[in-house]
């Protein structure tokens, strides 16, 4: 039999993923449908943790924009990311997958607080670990969440679900030609500055050896296909 790939993952999914097919918001179905592509990744014994975005709902720079101070606007985002995990671990639980929400900013009557060591308990007995709230502090975005969690779990791999089945040398919704990277290093994707995530994400994954993975979990049955190194995706590495 093949070694697994994969002992531990983090799946960071943007809320975009979540509001389905329309403009804003939680989409009850597309949480159903990740849940299943979950379940199914775990039950090879795969251990997963994820963080998930707030674009969904709210965004700090898009809050500032209009006024709000970034900050507050910034806290505002990381309150959308609980709403997120909360959706997320109602959809996971439903199918039978135990499920922790950790959040970075404590809300005791919600969720767990961010405990890494509490964490490393639940993912050892197979329970799915969501952290919400990103780092708990303005300024930052869930891509660098993911890549810090991702560290600080010993994952061995970053999983970015997104909408798109890699990374392109240009835009594929504009440019017909646009070509798909199986690999990249993570010095060309901050050299050229081309969007996997944001720089900060990028480079810790870079500076702790852990790849990122784009697929498209738009895409059903792909997280599964990925994790067998036969879905389409783009992996940075060194
Ligand atoms: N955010 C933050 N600090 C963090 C993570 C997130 O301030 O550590 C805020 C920020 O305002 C961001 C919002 O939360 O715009 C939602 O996160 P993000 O934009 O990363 O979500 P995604 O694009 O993945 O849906």
């Amino acid at each position: 039999m093949t070694a697994p790939r994969f002992q531990r993952i983090l799946l960071k999914l943007s809320g975009e993923v979540l509001m389905g097919q329309g403009q804003f918001g939680i989409d009850p179905a597309t949480c159903d449908r990740v849940a299943a592509e979950v379940k199914e990744a775990t039950e090879t014994g795969l251990e997963v943790c994820m963080v998930v975005g707030g674009g969904n709902i709210f965004r700090g720079l898009a809050g500032a924009a209009q006024g709000f101070d970034r900050a507050s606007a910034d806290y505002m985002g990381m309150l959308a990311t609980v709403m997120n995990a909360l959706a997320m671990q109602n959809a996971l639980e439903k199918v039978g997958v135990q499920t922790r929400v950790q959040s970075a900013i404590p809300m005791a009557s919600v969720c767990e607080p961010y405990v890494r060591r509490r964490a490393e308990r639940h993912m050892e007995k197979g329970r799915v670990v969501i952290f919400a709230a990103g780092t708990g502090l303005p300024f930052f975005t869930t891509d660098t969440t993911a890549a810090l969690r991702a560290a600080e779990m010993n994952c061995d791999a970053l999983f970015k679900g997104t909408s798109v089945d890699g990374v392109y040398d240009a835009d594929p919704k504009k440019v017909a030609s646009a070509t798909r990277y199986d690999t990249l290093s993570y010095d060309r994707v901050l050299a050229d500055n081309l969007k996997v995530m944001d720089a900060s994400a990028v480079a810790l994954c870079r500076d702790n050896h852990i790849p990122i993975v784009v697929f498209n979990i738009r895409e059903g049955g792909n997280l599964a296909a990925v994790l067998r190194g036969e879905g389409t995706s783009t992996i940075v590495q060194t």
